[in-house]
Protein backbone atom coordinates (compact mmCIF):
# COMPACT_ATOMS: atom_id res chain seq x y z
CA UNK A 1 0.00 0.00 0.00
CA UNK A 2 1.19 3.50 -1.06
CA UNK A 3 0.09 6.73 0.20
CA UNK A 4 0.23 10.44 -1.22
CA UNK A 5 -0.18 13.46 0.19
CA UNK A 6 -1.85 15.62 -2.01
CA UNK A 7 -2.52 18.20 0.35
CA UNK A 8 -1.76 19.40 4.67
CA UNK A 9 -3.24 22.43 4.98
CA UNK A 10 -6.30 23.06 6.89
CA UNK A 11 -8.53 25.77 6.11
CA UNK A 12 -6.94 27.12 3.19
CA UNK A 13 -4.08 26.27 1.21
CA UNK A 14 -0.96 28.43 1.66
CA UNK A 15 1.16 29.05 -1.40
CA UNK A 16 2.58 25.97 -2.76
CA UNK A 17 0.47 23.89 -0.99
CA UNK A 18 -3.07 22.24 -0.85
CA UNK A 19 -5.87 20.98 1.92
CA UNK A 20 -6.30 17.96 2.55
CA UNK A 21 -5.90 15.08 0.50
CA UNK A 22 -4.17 11.60 0.12
CA UNK A 23 -3.79 9.37 -2.70
CA UNK A 24 -3.67 5.52 -1.40
CA UNK A 25 -2.53 2.78 -3.85
CA UNK A 26 -3.02 -0.71 -3.81
CA UNK A 27 -3.11 -3.75 -6.39
CA UNK A 28 -3.25 -1.50 -8.95
CA UNK A 29 -6.35 0.46 -7.21
CA UNK A 30 -6.66 4.30 -6.57
CA UNK A 31 -8.05 5.18 -3.45
CA UNK A 32 -8.63 8.89 -3.23
CA UNK A 33 -8.72 10.13 0.64
CA UNK A 34 -10.54 13.70 0.91
CA UNK A 35 -10.14 16.50 -2.19
CA UNK A 36 -9.71 20.01 -0.14
CA UNK A 37 -8.40 22.86 -2.22
CA UNK A 38 -6.05 22.72 -4.83
CA UNK A 39 -5.72 19.04 -4.31
CA UNK A 40 -6.89 18.24 -8.11
CA UNK A 41 -3.80 19.43 -10.00
CA UNK A 42 -1.92 17.44 -8.28
CA UNK A 43 -4.16 14.45 -8.26
CA UNK A 44 -4.02 14.90 -12.26
CA UNK A 45 -0.53 14.93 -12.29
CA UNK A 46 -0.38 11.02 -10.91
CA UNK A 47 -3.82 9.86 -12.18
CA UNK A 48 -4.19 11.96 -15.99
CA UNK A 49 -7.96 12.36 -16.49
CA UNK A 50 -8.85 11.72 -13.28
CA UNK A 51 -8.77 8.04 -13.79
CA UNK A 52 -8.92 7.01 -10.30
CA UNK A 53 -10.89 3.84 -8.65
CA UNK A 54 -13.02 5.08 -5.82
CA UNK A 55 -13.24 8.12 -3.89
CA UNK A 56 -14.11 8.67 0.03
CA UNK A 57 -14.54 12.19 1.73
CA UNK A 58 -14.83 12.29 5.35
CA UNK A 59 -17.43 15.80 5.56
CA UNK A 60 -18.64 18.61 4.17
CA UNK A 61 -16.10 21.13 4.87
CA UNK A 62 -14.70 23.20 1.16
CA UNK A 63 -11.16 22.22 2.77
CA UNK A 64 -11.89 19.00 2.41
CA UNK A 65 -14.46 17.88 -0.27
CA UNK A 66 -14.67 21.40 -2.89
CA UNK A 67 -12.12 19.52 -5.41
CA UNK A 68 -14.66 16.52 -6.07
CA UNK A 69 -16.24 19.02 -8.14
CA UNK A 70 -13.36 19.33 -9.99
CA UNK A 71 -12.52 15.67 -10.65
CA UNK A 72 -16.50 15.71 -11.58
CA UNK A 73 -15.88 18.13 -13.93
CA UNK A 74 -12.46 16.63 -15.39
CA UNK A 75 -14.46 13.00 -15.40
CA UNK A 76 -17.19 14.40 -17.42
CA UNK A 77 -16.27 16.87 -19.85
CA UNK A 78 -12.14 15.26 -19.91
CA UNK A 79 -11.27 13.24 -23.15
CA UNK A 80 -11.77 9.71 -21.53
CA UNK A 81 -15.49 8.55 -20.23
CA UNK A 82 -15.19 6.13 -17.16
CA UNK A 83 -18.15 4.11 -15.45
CA UNK A 84 -19.59 5.29 -12.01
CA UNK A 85 -16.83 4.94 -9.52
CA UNK A 86 -17.79 4.66 -5.78
CA UNK A 87 -17.66 7.68 -3.87
CA UNK A 88 -18.19 7.56 0.44
CA UNK A 89 -19.07 10.34 1.98
CA UNK A 90 -22.14 11.40 4.75
CA UNK A 91 -24.83 12.31 3.14
CA UNK A 92 -23.95 16.84 3.33
CA UNK A 93 -21.14 16.36 0.83
CA UNK A 94 -22.76 15.09 -1.81
CA UNK A 95 -25.64 17.64 -1.29
CA UNK A 96 -23.25 20.48 -1.01
CA UNK A 97 -21.17 19.50 -3.83
CA UNK A 98 -24.32 18.81 -6.28
CA UNK A 99 -25.63 22.55 -5.10
CA UNK A 100 -22.46 23.92 -6.96
CA UNK A 101 -24.08 23.50 -10.44
CA UNK A 102 -27.12 21.70 -11.71
CA UNK A 103 -25.13 19.34 -14.15
CA UNK A 104 -23.80 16.72 -14.06
CA UNK A 105 -24.80 15.49 -11.09
CA UNK A 106 -22.70 13.41 -8.73
CA UNK A 107 -24.78 10.27 -9.23
CA UNK A 108 -24.41 10.35 -13.26
CA UNK A 109 -20.15 9.81 -11.85
CA UNK A 110 -20.15 8.08 -9.03
CA UNK A 111 -21.98 5.20 -7.13
CA UNK A 112 -22.68 7.42 -4.15
CA UNK A 113 -22.85 5.32 -0.78
CA UNK A 114 -22.97 6.43 3.02
CA UNK A 115 -20.74 6.99 5.32
CA UNK A 116 -20.91 5.62 7.97
CA UNK A 117 -20.69 1.83 7.64
CA UNK A 118 -18.87 -0.47 6.35
CA UNK A 119 -17.88 -0.79 2.65
CA UNK A 120 -15.59 -3.09 0.39
CA UNK A 121 -13.94 -1.00 -2.54
CA UNK A 122 -12.19 -2.65 -4.41
CA UNK A 123 -9.01 -4.56 -2.55
CA UNK A 124 -10.26 -2.50 0.41
CA UNK A 125 -12.40 -2.97 3.43
CA UNK A 126 -13.54 0.76 4.79
CA UNK A 127 -15.06 1.50 7.62
CA UNK A 128 -16.09 4.47 8.72
CA UNK A 129 -16.59 6.24 12.48
CA UNK A 130 -18.41 9.37 13.22
CA UNK A 131 -15.71 11.76 15.22
CA UNK A 132 -16.67 15.37 16.62
CA UNK A 133 -16.49 17.92 14.84
CA UNK A 134 -18.43 21.19 13.70
CA UNK A 135 -20.70 18.74 10.65
CA UNK A 136 -20.81 15.23 10.46
CA UNK A 137 -17.22 14.47 10.06
CA UNK A 138 -16.74 10.31 9.17
CA UNK A 139 -13.28 9.17 10.26
CA UNK A 140 -12.51 5.89 7.99
CA UNK A 141 -9.90 2.84 8.50
CA UNK A 142 -8.91 0.83 5.44
CA UNK A 143 -7.17 -2.09 5.10
CA UNK A 144 -6.18 -4.55 2.84
CA UNK A 145 -6.76 -8.47 2.73
CA UNK A 146 -2.84 -8.41 3.80
CA UNK A 147 -3.83 -6.52 6.79
CA UNK A 148 -1.96 -3.54 6.31
CA UNK A 149 -4.10 -0.04 7.68
CA UNK A 150 -3.85 3.11 7.47
CA UNK A 151 -6.39 5.18 9.60
CA UNK A 152 -7.57 8.83 8.85
CA UNK A 153 -9.42 10.90 11.10
CA UNK A 154 -10.66 13.91 8.64
CA UNK A 155 -11.08 16.35 11.43
CA UNK A 156 -12.17 15.74 14.68
CA UNK A 157 -12.13 17.22 18.38
CA UNK A 158 -10.60 15.03 21.28
CA UNK A 159 -12.45 11.35 21.86
CA UNK A 160 -12.03 8.14 23.05
CA UNK A 161 -13.07 6.71 19.46
CA UNK A 162 -9.79 8.04 18.07
CA UNK A 163 -7.77 5.05 19.86
CA UNK A 164 -10.08 2.23 18.47
CA UNK A 165 -10.09 3.86 15.08
CA UNK A 166 -6.27 4.10 14.64
CA UNK A 167 -6.42 0.48 16.44
CA UNK A 168 -2.45 -0.48 15.84
CA UNK A 169 -2.87 0.75 12.35
CA UNK A 170 0.37 0.91 10.23
CA UNK A 171 0.10 4.56 9.36
CA UNK A 172 -2.46 6.87 11.80
CA UNK A 173 -2.95 9.99 9.59
CA UNK A 174 -4.11 12.41 12.39
CA UNK A 175 -5.53 16.20 12.50
CA UNK A 176 -3.11 18.03 14.14
CA UNK A 177 -4.49 21.79 13.42
CA UNK A 178 -3.29 23.44 15.97
CA UNK A 179 -0.62 24.09 18.64
CA UNK A 180 -2.16 24.65 22.03
CA UNK A 181 -5.24 23.21 23.00
CA UNK A 182 -7.91 26.05 24.37
CA UNK A 183 -10.98 25.97 26.52
CA UNK A 184 -14.15 25.40 25.70
CA UNK A 185 -16.22 22.73 23.04
CA UNK A 186 -12.87 20.64 21.20
CA UNK A 187 -13.66 20.19 17.39
CA UNK A 188 -9.76 20.10 16.02
CA UNK A 189 -7.29 18.54 17.57
CA UNK A 190 -3.78 19.54 18.40
CA UNK A 191 -0.27 17.95 17.60
CA UNK A 192 -0.17 17.02 21.22
CA UNK A 193 -3.06 15.29 21.87
CA UNK A 194 -2.56 13.87 18.07
CA UNK A 195 0.46 12.14 19.57
CA UNK A 196 -1.79 11.18 22.72
CA UNK A 197 -4.24 9.56 20.34
CA UNK A 198 -2.13 7.50 18.51
CA UNK A 199 -0.53 6.06 21.55
CA UNK A 200 -3.74 5.16 22.74
CA UNK A 201 -4.46 3.47 19.48
CA UNK A 202 -0.76 1.90 19.90
CA UNK A 203 -0.77 3.28 16.38
CA UNK A 204 3.11 2.21 14.21
CA UNK A 205 3.34 5.32 12.57
CA UNK A 206 1.71 8.69 13.32
CA UNK A 207 1.18 11.31 10.16
CA UNK A 208 0.47 14.54 11.10
CA UNK A 209 -1.42 16.68 9.15
CA UNK A 210 -3.96 19.39 8.56
CA UNK A 211 -1.70 22.12 9.91
CA UNK A 212 -3.60 25.74 10.31
CA UNK A 213 -1.33 28.10 7.78
CA UNK A 214 1.58 29.60 9.22
CA UNK A 215 1.93 27.16 11.69
CA UNK A 216 5.79 26.02 12.23
CA UNK A 217 5.50 22.26 11.65
CA UNK A 218 8.56 21.71 13.44
CA UNK A 219 6.84 22.75 16.33
CA UNK A 220 4.28 20.31 15.60
CA UNK A 221 6.28 17.76 15.74
CA UNK A 222 7.96 18.34 18.81
CA UNK A 223 4.61 18.78 20.27
CA UNK A 224 3.34 15.45 19.48
CA UNK A 225 6.88 13.65 20.05
CA UNK A 226 6.35 14.60 23.95
CA UNK A 227 3.41 11.77 23.77
CA UNK A 228 4.32 9.35 21.20
CA UNK A 229 7.37 7.46 20.74
CA UNK A 230 6.75 6.35 17.32
CA UNK A 231 7.82 6.74 13.89
CA UNK A 232 6.55 10.07 13.35
CA UNK A 233 5.93 12.33 10.47
CA UNK A 234 4.43 15.54 9.33
CA UNK A 235 2.45 15.74 5.87
CA UNK A 236 4.15 17.27 2.86
CA UNK A 237 2.57 17.75 -0.22
CA UNK A 238 4.02 15.11 -2.53
CA UNK A 239 5.25 13.04 0.89
CA UNK A 240 5.08 9.66 -0.40
CA UNK A 241 4.97 6.44 2.14
CA UNK A 242 5.18 3.13 1.31
CA UNK A 243 3.40 0.25 3.34
CA UNK A 244 4.70 -2.66 1.62
ZN1 LIG B 1 -13.50 20.47 9.00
Amino acid sequence: MKITVLGSCAAWPEPGRACAGFLVEHAGFRLVLDLGFATLPRLLALCPNGAVDAVVITHEHSDHCVDLNGLLRVRHYGERTFDPIPLLCPPGVAELVDRLEPSPRLAELFEVRELPGTHKVGPFEVVGVELPHYVQNVGVRVTTARHRTIAYTGDTGPSPALADLGRRADLYIMDATLQRQPDGPRNVLSAAEAGHWATEAEARRLLLTHFWPGNDRGVSLRQAAEHYSGELLAADEGMVIDLS
